[in-house]
């Protein structure tokens, strides 16, 4: 307990998983948590006596799934082990924490999310601005930023999702900067971080203070925080971190979180990989790629000539499709190298890493090789085109593939690891263990011989090493000199001094086997980790052909275009169509509609039509379509022109955050709150039905000042989807304002959706007519009609009075929908036939003639 304590006071905030034999133990407070949490058996250690503690446990060989469960709720484990064999001490085993889990700092691979980032987020507020520090331990990556403001950071913070973030700060701000922050990111378990005097950065730091000095003093409080934890979580261990990456947020087309959310980038309105663009682009075939297409889609650039460089590649790999497939399939071969490289550096690589390493470092020459051939006339000036010149680590490929066997095991424990002729030590050992093995089944055909007892066999157990066993019936025959070592129930078991000295032979060649495995691991082992800057180097590259050529195969796929990506002022985009709905929802029937903004003529549509009709969905694919080409995608469309965009902004669909206790009125708000303050003129602002959530006049009233305020004092690109036909009345005033509708056309009382975008406003909803669509019984149809003929029939502005004056008799329909609901049919003869079935009995054919017959008679 003593060493419990002591162990908890270095961890205060962590769940201490304290190992005792084959059980890691809790204890105090961790074990009332845990027993919760994990539904445990709540025990007690002393129990009834003064120092009784409560206590309890899970076995070390389930640990793991128990941890898993603690990180996804956001809880650190502190891992304390016994750091010596308790056979061999005298006394208390000494324990040590060797290893604190978090969400943020895990790299245990049944952890991860192969295609996505696992971030440790550490942020450092300033008066004005943030320092925002990026760590994914699993990649060895590290980067930092200053965030210019909260808008800014939480930009930041939206892409990268990070599993932990940690805050730090002047300790008055610091709880309610923990409670934004914390509402902001719901996934991911916010820490109050403690605080940082000066002489504990440049520790934190370490190696790559120097690279830190260049920072801005918010930014290397930050690094210099992700770091301190880091190391905290890993003591005793070099952080596997070459550099410090830096980025500038403004570098980046900025979408921020509502808008990523909304758009549907990453995830689905559902929660799921499908149904995001992601799930639509995502064809890489390595864990590096994906990661990367994740980054690059979330985080668009702006700067045009890399974005051309980035389609120029795009391009080189759409034009050559065979050559497309085999680096693909080279691609899928080289597997996550960038984590393997970590994982060797921290020491945690297992044989099975090394070989995957190994089969990595080959398909990855492969990839490079095949790249070298690829043209390179339209690509000058692109660093990625001179992939002669990568770095394919061939001697550690070489002395990889020269040592491991095929398919080296999981564990050292489970079996070879090394081919026959790596090293010669190691083959005597295990020939000498051979040998013995095989003089034991000589010796087992000599006993037997010399004694004549058939039943006798020579054999192994691991608790109780080799003997000699005789059945029950023949023990009477064993030989004088024979010990007894044992009773069991099939027979007895003996030994001899013969036995023993070929045992303890068997057993010191195989110890010294595994002495020199672990030896020749470990050695292999620090080779890779040496070189595990130069592997994420590799991988870096790779991961960026992997996107290229994923990007190049969707557009092959989908038939989607290049898009011309420039400075001007213009977004013309003819026939584009939206990149989920044409594979999912409209798979086969997309309507495919033109949209041209331009900043000097018409930058701002308002876009009326009937519910259902498709604006939502177009002012979605356009913001996708300019995502898409600023990250150096083809996009879907025939054709497109596109003048960078410095932020997408859109404020779409009504959403209640129930969670935070806000209404869809104040969500909404708040949203077109943030897009009037963040937009620009070079920004592309998407607003879908405001004003929705209040009184009518009120909510037109909104949206009418929100379109005037985006045309004269913002002047951006917009589109402006509305059901209030009266905005319509915007283009008369506005040279920059046009109507658009999308068309349906009724039939009697049906409405078909052309989903065809044309010029000129609509002036019905069609809102009956869907409704009736959706199955609302036909007497609320019925007055619903009643009702609006009555309300259209008021004359404008009169408002209330006249139409419910017109309303005042109630009609036929008002009675039919208070009627009280026919009786259901009932067909008792039916009903008593499937009474009087024995279901039981029934053969299947028996069941068809049944229901045919029921049938018939209903
Ligand atoms: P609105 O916002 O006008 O109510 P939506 O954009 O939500 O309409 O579209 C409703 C449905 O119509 C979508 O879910 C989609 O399945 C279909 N749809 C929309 N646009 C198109 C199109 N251009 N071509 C084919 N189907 C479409
Ligand atoms: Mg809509």
């Amino acid at each position: 307990m003593q060493q419990f304590a002591d162990a908890k006071r270095a961890y205060p905030d962590a769940i201490l998983f304290f190992r005792m034999g084959d059980f890691y133990e809790m204890f105090e407070d961790d074990a009332v948590l845990a027993a919760r949490l994990l539904e445990l058996v709540l025990t007690s250690r002393n129990k009834g006596k003064p120092d009784e503690v409560p206590m309890a446990g899970v076995p070390h060989h389930a640990a793991h799934g128990y941890i898993a469960r603690l990180l996804e709720l956001g809880y650190q484990v502190a891992i304390c082990e016994q750091m010596a064999d308790p056979a061999t001490v005298k006394g208390i085993v000494p324990r040590e924490v060797v290893r604190v889990i978090t969400p943020g700092t895990v790299t245990d691979r049944d952890q991860l999310d192969a295609s996505t980032n696992n971030w440790l987020g550490a942020v450092e507020p300033e008066r004005d601005g943030a320092g925002l520090a990026l760590l994914d331990l699993s990649t060895g990556e590290l980067r930092a930023a200053m965030a210019r403001d909260l808008s800014a950071l939480l930009a930041e913070l939206g892409r990268a999702a990070p599993r932990e973030l940690l805050v730090g700060g002047a300790p008055e701000g610091l709880p309610e900067a923990v409670a934004a922050l914390r509402a902001a990111l719901p996934g991911a378990a916010v820490r109050e971080d403690r605080a940082l005097d000066d002489a504990e950065a440049p520790a934190a730091l370490g190696a790559l203070a120097s690279d830190a000095a260049g920072l801005a003093p918010a930014a290397r409080a930050a690094v210099a925080r992700a770091l301190r934890y880091a190391r905290a979580c890993n003591p005793g261990v070099e952080l596997p971190i070459a550099y410090i990456g830096r980025w500038e947020p403004s570098d980046a087309l900025v979408i921020d979180p509502s808008t990523q959310r909304h758009l549907e980038l990453a995830l689905s309105a559902r929660g799921t990989r499908d149904g995001s663009l992601l799930g639509v682009i995502d064809r890489t075939r390595s864990p590096a790629g994906a990661r990367r297409l994740r980054r690059q889609l979330l985080a668009p650039l702006v700067d045009v000539a890399r974005i051309r460089r980035r389609l120029a590649r795009v391009e080189a790999l759409v034009n050559d499709p065979a050559l497309r497939e085999q680096l693909a399939q080279a691609l899928a071969g080289v597997g996550d190298l960038e984590r393997l490289s970590t994982r060797a550096a921290l020491g945690e690589a297992t044989p099975r890493d090394l070989g995957a390493i190994r089969d990595g470092l080959v398909a990855a020459k492969q990839a490079i090789a095949l790249l070298t051939k690829l043209g390179g006339g339209a690509t000058l000036g692109d660093p990625l085109f001179e992939p002669a010149s990568a770095d394919t680590l061939d001697e550690l490929a070489e002395a990889l593939g020269r040592a491991l066997v095929e398919r080296p095991p999981a564990q050292p424990k489970d079996g070879a690891v090394f081919v026959t002729g790596y090293d010669r030590a190691l083959d005597e050992e295990d020939e000498l263990r051979r040998s013995g093995s095989e003089r034991m089944v000589e010796l087992e055909a000599r006993l037997k011989r010399e004694t004549g007892i058939g039943t006798l066999k020579v054999r192994f157990t691991r608790v109780f090493g080799w003997y000699i066993e005789v059945s029950r019936s023949q023990a009477g025959r064993a030989p004088e000199g024979w010990r007894r070592k044992q009773t069991v129930a099939t027979g007895e078991r003996y030994t001899i001094a013969e036995l023993d000295d070929l045992a303890d032979r068997i057993l010191h060649a195989e110890e010294r086997r595994r002495e020199r495995e672990l030896e020749l691991l470990g050695e292999l082992t620090r080779r890779a980790g040496a070189a595990s800057s130069r592997l994420r180097a590799l991988s870096a590259l790779l991961a960026r052909w992997d996107v290229a050529g994923a990007l190049a195969e969707v557009a092959h796929r989908f038939d989607y275009v290049r898009p011309e990506v420039d400075t001007s002022s213009a977004l013309l985009i003819e026939d584009g169509r939206h990149p989920v709905v044409e594979r999912l929802a409209a798979a086969g029937r997309f309507v495919p509609n033109d949209v041209r903004l331009d900043l000097e003529g018409e930058r701002l549509w308002v876009i009326t039509g009937p519910n259902m009709a498709g604006k939502s969905t177009l002012l979605r694919q356009t913001a996708l379509t300019v995502i898409l080409a600023q990250m150096g995608s083809y996009v879907p469309a025939r054709s497109a022109r596109v003048g960078v965009v410095d932020r997408v902004l859109s404020r779409v669909g009504a959403s209640d955050d129930l969670s935070r206790g806000e209404s869809t009125f104040m969500v909404e708000m708040r949203e077109t709150a943030t897009i009037l303050r963040a937009a620009t003129a070079r920004s592309l602002v998407i607003v879908d039905e405001i004003g929705r959530g209040t009184s009518t006049l009120d909510g037109l009233a909104i949206a009418w000042a929100v379109a005037e305020h985006l045309d004269a004092a913002i002047g951006c690109r917009a589109l402006f989807a509305t059901h209030y036909h009266e905005l319509v009345e915007l283009a008369d005033s506005s040279e920059h304002v046009a109507n658009y509708s999308v068309s349906a056309r009724e039939l009697e009382n049906d409405v078909v959706f052309l989903h065809r975008l044309v010029r000129g406003a609509t002036s019905k909803s069609y809102g009956i007519a869907v409704a009736r669509l959706a199955g609302l019984p036909e007497s609320v149809l019925a007055r619903a009609r009643a009702v609006l003929a009555a309300l259209e029939g008021a004359p404008p502005g009169s408002g209330g009075p006249t139409a419910k004056a017109h309303l005042g008799g109630r009609g036929a329909g008002q009675l039919a929908l208070f009627a009280p609901p026919a009786a259901p049919p009932s067909h008792p003869e039916i009903i008593e036939t499937l009474r009087a079935v024995d279901v039981d009995r029934l053969t299947p054919l028996e069941a068809l003639g049944l229901i045919s017959t029921l049938k018939a008679r209903l």
